[in-house]
């Protein structure tokens, strides 16, 4: 069996913000050569999280809104009282840090309407990491 890991790293400029990542997880499953077996994404932060869903703008501003309205960011949470994001702490244990893909015929497997996005909940950040690893033959 195949297994290659790849992180890629990315920059975001919002509090909460929705960055498409489909390209780069594409390119990392095309080097991989992996011709069938799965893909997983996943982003090693604790206010991050990573989804498959349509790029679509006004959907993209109703994700967020969602968000904040499960996780207000002012929200009488108790973290707030040694740190001010328990709200994108919370959001990105309930999202969830990863989503996994299936490959075939060395393609991610997706619907016309998944792309992948890193979800920034505790932005802006000059260093996000996600990780690629992709397992097959
Ligand atoms: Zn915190």
């Amino acid at each position: 069996m195949r297994i290659y890991f790849k992180e890629l790293t990315f920059r975001t400029h919002k509090r909460r913000e929705l960055v498409d990542i489909t390209s780069e997880v594409e390119r990392a499953v095309a080097e991989s050569g992996v011709a069938n077996g799965i893909c997983l994404v996943f982003a090693p932060h604790a206010t991050a999280a990573i989804i498959a869903n349509e790029h679509e703008p006004g959907l993209m501003s109703d994700m967020l809104r969602k968000v904040e309205e499960e996780y207000p960011w002012d929200g009488r949470w108790e973290h707030n009282r040694i740190d001010d994001n328990a709200a994108a702490h919370l959001a990105s244990a309930f999202i969830g840090s990863a989503r996994v893909f299936p490959v075939k015929n060395g393609r991610i497997v997706r619907g016309t309407w998944q792309n992948i996005f890193l979800v920034e909940l505790d932005g802006p950040r000059s260093y996000r990491r996600v990780i690629v690893e992709v397992l097959g033959e």
